[in-house]
């Protein structure tokens, strides 16, 4: 049983003028074995919150803190919140040529297992996940992310969190950019991991589509820098419905 566990926590993002605070006092407690839903309008600090855990260093935690299992996670580098079982698929490179797809997701498996998986195992570890997302052969092959059209980028981050099995998943619009088909696809794999594992997950999104197929154990509506209220996933429900003008005081997009 793990416990990432989100205190207080400020955050202000590096810009060429004067920091701006974005974050303004997160507190969220996700266990192992949770599905916890973020779901917030465009701008409201949803992606800068996962960027702050992941140690983007143009975000600046100014005050409070982020612990996995009482272990300071803003202490540790990139690969120590990796080694100790956070997946922030932001953390990886966009675009990394002339890297093979299964050379990548090995030594992402080797820095997170502590040792290199066996090669013959591995290989299959490798594709019978790719099967499982009905991802193609040939993928692997192929230089990472070089090319990868959304929906293949979207996949190539469950295809990791299937391989590297983290303790904490923070997914970041993983629903974006993808058709009907890709969707469900995806979805299936974020419920094999989760039914797979006991390991926590942090899904954040701006639309209910995904909810559709991921059922959440908690969903949190966050709206300028801070969670403004949370519910279960009937509170997506009325999301849908209403969208987020109760919290934002005017219609969503609207300038
Ligand atoms: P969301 O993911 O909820 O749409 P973001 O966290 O991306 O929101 O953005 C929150 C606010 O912080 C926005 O006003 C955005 O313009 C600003 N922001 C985020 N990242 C940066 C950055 N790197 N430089 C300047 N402003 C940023
Ligand atoms: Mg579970
Ligand atoms: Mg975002």
């Amino acid at each position: 049983m793990s416990t990432l566990e989100i205190k207080d926590l400020h955050v202000s993002v590096v810009t060429d003028e004067e920091p701006k605070e974005i974050l303004k006092g997160v507190d969220l407690t996700i266990k192992s074995g949770e599905t916890h839903a973020i779901m917030g309008p465009n701008g409201s600090g949803k992606s800068t919150l996962s960027y702050a855990i992941a140690g983007h260093p143009k975000y600046e935690v100014t005050s409070g803190s982020v612990l996995l299992d009482g272990e300071d996670v803003l202490d540790m580098s990139v690969d120590e919140r990796a080694r100790a079982g956070l997946f922030l698929a932001m953390q990886y490179p966009v675009e990394v040529p002339g890297v093979s797809m299964s050379n990548f997701l090995r030594t992402a498996a080797t820095a997170v297992r502590g040792e290199a998986p066996q090669l013959r195992h591995w290989v299959k570890e490798v594709k019978q996940a790719m099967a499982e997302l009905d991802i193609d052969p040939t993928f692997a092959e192929r230089s990472v992310n070089e090319g990868f059209s959304g929906g293949e980028k979207k996949r190539h981050e469950i295809l990791q969190l299937a391989l590297l099995q983290p303790k904490f998943a923070i997914l970041d619009e993983t629903d974006s950019g993808l058709d009907v088909d890709a969707l469900r696809v995806v979805s299936e794999g974020v419920n094999r991991f989760r039914a797979n594992s006991e390991s926590g997950v942090m899904l954040i999104t701006h639309y209910t589509r995904i909810l559709k197929y991921i059922t959440p154990d908690f969903v949190h509506v966050f709206a300028g820098g801070r969670i403004v209220e949370s519910g279960g996933s009937e509170l997506a429900d009325r999301l849908e419905e209403e969208g987020y003008v109760r919290y934002v005081g005017k219609r969503e997009g609207a300038l």
